[in-house]
């Protein structure tokens, strides 16, 4: 018994042995929750991100090539115009994080000797300044000379729905934009590539979209030789576009065939614009109206 009671002992005071002088309470119970004061420095970070962003910019005169895939003639038009929904700080450091991945390719691209231009010098122009582009890369294959022009995209691994690094298609070869698996979810991307391979100033038959994930950094390659129909395409709708937007006096271009701001589907279910646009007649509408609507909801 005693031996029993003497095991039993011994049993039970293992583990306060093993603690001895380190401490007992779980670390969960020891933290202290972030009082109000104390989150200054979330504040002051997340402050910086988000000021000093316009309602309205004072209209461009031209569409930007970055979002020449958008396939709203309306959409184009808003972002002509100037009209600007602000970012909150998360989404300003999903941009900055983005920003910091192409500096990094370009970066490592550079010290590879296969830089040849990049964004800060390269401009590419179509029909009288009407698109402006930067380009992120042309890169030069050691081996040949050849040219190639590439576009560096930074995603999460899994987004919703289709989007998202582990959903993307298989990487492929030289292939034509159009025909790119990519133009099923990431059309925009593929317009965007080939608006900048056809202007004047780039003039590049091939290159390639870059996409590096945002978790886990792995990357695919999709090479893609330019295509001239997606262009002419593209730039009619441009065009379209430009009527309105650089017309005097501006306006908004009316809602496209296809398209419902209301319902929401869609083109629409990601537009910045849809809360401001869903409340304006769908014809053509003028700058001051539009501003004057806009104000009545954001001030
Ligand atoms: S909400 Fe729809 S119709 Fe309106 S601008 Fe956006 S995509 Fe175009």
């Amino acid at each position: 018994m005693q031996d029993l009671l003497r095991g039993r002992k011994t049993r039970k005071s293992r583990p306060a042995a093993k603690t001895r002088g380190k401490p007992t309470i779980k670390a969960s119970k020891r933290l202290q929750p972030v009082a109000d004061d104390h989150n200054w420095l979330r504040i002051a970070l997340d402050e910086v991100l988000e000021r000093d962003q316009p309602l309205w910019r004072r209209p461009a005169g031209n569409f930007r090539g970055s979002g020449s895939g958008d396939l709203c003639v309306w959409s184009l038009t808003f972002g002509a115009l100037g009209h600007n929904v602000p970012h909150d700080a998360k989404r300003q450091r999903i941009f900055d994080t983005g920003k910091a991945i192409e500096l990094g390719v370009v970066g490592a691209a550079k010290r590879a000797k296969v830089f040849v231009e990049g964004s800060d010098q390269l401009e590419g122009v179509h029909g009288d300044r009407m698109i402006v582009s930067h380009v992120d890369m042309v890169a030069r294959r050691p081996e040949t000379g050849k040219k190639y022009l590439i576009e560096i995209k930074s995603i999460k691994n899994t987004d919703y729905g289709a989007y998202g690094f582990d959903t993307l298609p298989k990487e492929h070869g030289p292939t034509a934009a159009g025909k790119s698996p990519l133009m099923k979810n990431y059309r925009r991307y593929v317009v965007q590539w080939n608006t900048y391979a056809w202007s004047p100033e780039v003039d590049l038959e091939e290159g390639c979209l870059l996409f590096e994930a945002k978790n886990n950094q792995d990357r695919k390659f999709f090479w893609l030789v330019r295509d001239r129909g997606l262009l002419d395409e593209t730039l009619a709708r441009h065009e379209a576009a430009a009527e309105y937007a650089f017309g005097d006096p501006p306006r908004l271009a009316p809602v496209p065939e296809g398209f419902d701001p209301v319902a929401g589907e869609g083109e629409c279910r990601r537009c910045d614009h849809r809360y401001l646009c869903k409340r304006l007649p769908a014809g053509p509408v003028e700058y001051d109206a539009v501003r004057a609507e806009d104000a009545k909801l954001r001030g």
